[in-house]
């Protein structure tokens, strides 16, 4: 029997993993948290309830007396209480302070209408040079690795006055994910259940990663962006690239034509002028890409490219976005949030094809 519903499991993407058929993996995620970043009708309740799972399980597992599985536990609760963070970031709200301990000192408050570079602040964080090797909140920020963004137009924080960023986030993956699976459901290549299950397995992510960098390198509004970058996006998601964290299953024929009915959907939209779409300037457009990416990744906690492009930048670059107490657990846990542990994903990496000046 073929369902006629969605499943809601997926769009709340309660599982850290996606195997759904229904969708492949186009619905997965971003629909459930951006609809919590609204003040919709249970969504503040839901929220408290995700982030009181998220706390628990972080203080279960850390537990030491725990030896078994913690690892793989502590990484998915970082990931959620991220997206828990992002998601009351895009709701406007400040972020709570983080409760001062004697170890990490005074933390300066830090509030959504200071947004800015978070980067570029001053470290008034008193340390203490014979503590072990622990990132302050504020030292946090940078030890976070993944690309900087080059200096984009236009302010990128919310709350805007023009255009809410979920707003923007939401009519992007309408674009760029659901029309596309919409279009593209019944095509022969997509019927066998094993090739939808291989879509859900991280293509949704990777190419909203992919738009986000292409965005970034050419820091033009996308409607400025030129019709041949397609092949850009093509290039960065090719099995073999770095960046590209797609499953073997996936042959050329589907990825080619999922990018171009994308590609093609993205630039009729845009054409029409779809105010949700073209009122955003660059920035806000690498950021709402960026924050997609985290949304509908099944699990970033194993998909490397998501932390380092889409959660890095924002934690470290967005002033209020995630607190100081997410980004030190992400230092806690993952060891290539940190920049001279990795030097090599330091600096991002060029997108593929595009012409350097002075290179053949
Ligand atoms: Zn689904
Ligand atoms: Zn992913």
């Amino acid at each position: 029997m073929v369902r006629s519903q969605h499943y809601k499991n997926c769009e709340e993407a309660r599982l850290h993993q996606c195997r759904c058929t229904w969708c492949g993996g186009a619905l997965h995620g971003w629909i459930g948290w951006i609809d919590l970043t609204r003040e919709a009708q249970g969504s503040s309740e839901r929220e408290e309830e995700l982030r009181d799972r998220a706390e628990t399980e972080w203080k279960r597992y850390k537990d030491p007396s725990r030896r078994r599985r913690r690892r793989r536990q502590l990484r998915e609760q970082v990931v959620d209480r991220v997206r828990l963070d992002l998601v009351r970031w895009l709701k406007g709200r400040p972020q709570p302070d983080l409760v001062p301990s004697p170890r990490l000192g005074q933390t300066p408050r830090r509030r959504l209408d200071d947004a800015g570079d978070e980067s570029a602040s001053t470290n008034t964080t008193a340390t203490d040079p014979n503590l072990p090797r622990q990132p302050t909140p504020e030292s946090a920020a940078e030890h976070i690795g993944g690309p900087r963004l080059p200096d984009l137009q236009g302010a990128g924080s919310p709350p805007s006055t023009s255009l809410s960023l979920a707003d923007h986030a939401e009519a992007l993956a309408d674009t760029v994910a659901r029309k596309t699976w919409d279009d593209l459901k019944d095509e022969p290549y997509l019927a066998d259940p094993e090739v939808r299950r291989a879509l859900a397995n991280h293509f949704w992510c990777s190419l909203f990663l992919a738009l986000a960098q292409l965005v970034s390198e050419f820091q033009e509004t996308l409607d400025k962006i030129p019709s041949t970058a397609k092949s850009t996006i093509k290039e960065l998601l090719r099995p073999g690239n770095r960046n590209s964290g797609l499953d073997a299953l996936l042959t050329d024929l589907v990825i080619d034509k999922t990018i171009d009915q994308a590609w093609s959907n993205l630039q009729t939209a845009l054409t029409a002028g779809s105010p949700l779409l073209t009122m955003a300037t660059s920035k806000q457009t690498v950021q709402a890409f960026q924050l997609l990416a985290v949304f509908s990744c099944p699990n970033p906690d194993k998909h490397q490219a998501v932390r380092l492009q889409a959660i890095n930048p924002l934690a470290r670059d967005v002033a209020g976005a995630v607190t100081d107490e997410a980004k030190e657990r992400l230092l806690d846990v993952f060891q290539d949030q940190i920049d001279d542990a990795r030097p090599e994903f330091a600096a991002g990496s060029p997108v593929p094809g595009r012409r350097v000046a002075g290179a053949p």
